[in-house]
């Protein structure tokens, strides 16, 4: 594979509204911090109301006729797409590393995930396909159809710039929405580069809009009356006030909160194989994944003692650099306050009595000694009334639980306030079937640490990580950003004369 070349845009990152970059009426921005070198060789923009505005009406003036427009042709425009996505997938990819500081094949594994997205998006057609009931009455039709709600938010965090958006905008644009998204802004580059991919696969102007911004921006979103939807995924105090807020302004909402993912590891686990999964599970991407393991849950001490070393080992040696070189295993945190917090937690964990078996603060790459980079922590006989067991910690920290039954394990999980994701290590048929049907958490993994689902089967968690009813993406998915209406029909000739004062019954 040939080098990858890091991205070097220079210029500030706007806004894009009605099919091009536009600075608007904003007179805030922040810096862009490329995470690894701690420079911000950027600034992007925060919306005004004005701006929010302005890519609203864009989106409601294109509504209609992206409506009216037949879903294969809408398809076409997202195979499109799809091509310049797979043409362009490395250039994205860097641009995710040099803003989030993920490594780079990482960012190409995030780019794959959400041109899955996409891929499932070009069937809308036979997604979108209602249902029909002849001769309900004699003479009577009755059919559903699926229809677009209008113009559509989404509001995205900075752990998956990519991948996030794509869970959302494919599905809705091949719906017949028009779409908003307001990314992070910590990492807001991907999402003009993807508007612009957009724009030259032949999608109407206005149909997708970005808006850079804050609190300001995404408040403005949700009171907005022609806003008719939202998604949202980041951390969960947040989800919950877009949730409430949006629900308050009459919107449907999906608000996808944060998560603490546990892995129950049962003593008959194949041990190099589990010990595989923990370190790539919770310290790929520096442990920025709402799937991320943060809690080893070991059954019976005897398993721990052999797994909770060898982790540790490789926890010492794993290669944290500049994430643009290849052989990078990690790389930097997001911001320095983010690392700074990751750093506090750990504080606490030695505070709280756990026992510190890795320490990964204070760690500096040579070359880049003003990025935000911290080592991989391994904490050990961490219990269930520590802050670092019950907060999500969002970095790569490792917290190992002990108890002694399986029964105790699922207890403690379904106790959690987060589900996001769960993994069981097992060679047990059974124990991984009950396992699968007693958890209280969305997505389930059984021998596989990152159960991410793919883009036909729905994306989301319980509890306190997701608020709403319906998952992201699949079919799911499209039920969010369509409504149905069913239609009943007669003609004049199997009508009968004379007013009906008593409820229509089948006849
Ligand atoms: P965040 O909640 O800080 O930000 C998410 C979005 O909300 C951003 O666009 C941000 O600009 C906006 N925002 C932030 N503060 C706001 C406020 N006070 N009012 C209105 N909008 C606000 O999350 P983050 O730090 O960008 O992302 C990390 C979090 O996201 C973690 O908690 C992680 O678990 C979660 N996450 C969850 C999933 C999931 O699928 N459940 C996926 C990815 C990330």
């Amino acid at each position: 594979m040939p080098a990858p070349q890091p991205f070097t845009a220079t210029a500030d990152v706007v806004h894009y509204i009605q099919g091009e970059r536009s600075a608007g009426v904003s007179q805030r921005s922040q810096p862009v911090f490329n995470p690894t070198t701690g420079e911000a060789p950027r600034r992007v923009l925060l919306a005004e109301a004005a701006d929010v505005n302005a890519a609203v009406a864009s989106a409601q003036a294109a509504f209609p006729g992206w409506a009216a427009t037949p879903p294969i042709r809408r398809a076409r425009v997202l195979n499109a797409f799809l091509a310049l996505l797979n043409e362009h997938r490395d250039e994205l990819a860097a641009m995710i590393t040099a803003e989030h500081g993920k490594v780079f094949t990482d960012a190409q594994g995030e780019v794959m995930r959400g041109i899955d997205i996409v891929e499932f998006a070009c069937g809308i057609p036979q997604l979108l396909k209602g249902d029909y009931t002849e001769q309900v009455s004699t003479g009577i039709d009755n059919w559903t159809m699926r229809q677009a709600l209008g113009v559509v938010a989404g509001i995205t965090p900075f752990n998956f710039p990519c991948m996030v958006p794509m869970w959302m905008f494919p599905v809705a644009i091949a719906c017949g929405n028009s779409f908003i998204l307001k990314p992070s802004e910590r990492d807001p580059s991907p999402s003009l580069f993807m508007a612009e991919l957009l724009k030259q696969a032949g999608l109407p102007d206005g149909v997708f809009n970005v808006v850079q911004g804050d609190k300001l921006a995404v408040d403005t979103l949700l009171a907005h009356p022609d806003v008719k939807a939202v998604s949202f995924v980041g951390s969960t105090p947040i989800a919950n006030y877009i949730y409430e807020t949006g629900a308050h302004h009459g919107k449907r909402v999906q608000a996808l909160g944060g998560a603490k993912n546990h892995m129950v590891v049962l003593p008959d686990a194949d041990v190099e194989q589990t010990v595989d999964a923990l370190i790539g599970a919770a310290y790929g991407s520096a442990g920025e994944r709402c799937m991320a393991i943060s809690v080893a849950l070991f059954v019976g001490d005897e398993i721990a003692d052999v797994i909770v070393p060898k982790v540790a080992e490789r926890a010492r040696q794993l290669k944290i650099k500049n994430g643009m070189e290849l052989d990078a295993e990690m790389g930097p945190i997001v911001t320095a306050a983010a690392r700074d917090r990751i750093e506090g937690y750990i504080a606490t964990g030695v505070a709280e009595g756990a026992e510190l078996v890795v320490d990964g603060r204070g760690y500096s790459v040579p070359g880049f000694e003003g990025g935000f980079f911290t080592g991989g922590t391994l904490f050990d006989r961490v219990t269930p009334a520590m802050r670092i067991y019950k907060e999500e910690i969002f970095g790569p920290v490792l917290s190992c639980v002990r108890v002694k039954t399986f029964a105790e394990a699922v207890e403690l999980v379904n106790a959690h306030e987060f589900g996001n994701g769960v993994a069981c290590y097992t060679r047990d048929g059974n124990v991984a079937r009950e396992f699968a049907r007693q958890i209280q958490v969305g997505m389930v993994g059984i021998n596989v640490p990152i159960p991410v689902p793919m883009a036909w089967h729905g994306f989301g968690g319980w509890k306190k990580s997701l608020f709403g009813d319906m998952h992201a993406y699949g079919e799911e998915g499209v039920r969010f950003y369509t409504k149905q209406k069913s239609v009943m029909q007669r003609w004049p000739e199997s009508t009968a004369k004379g007013a009906e004062f008593v409820m229509p019954t089948a006849k």
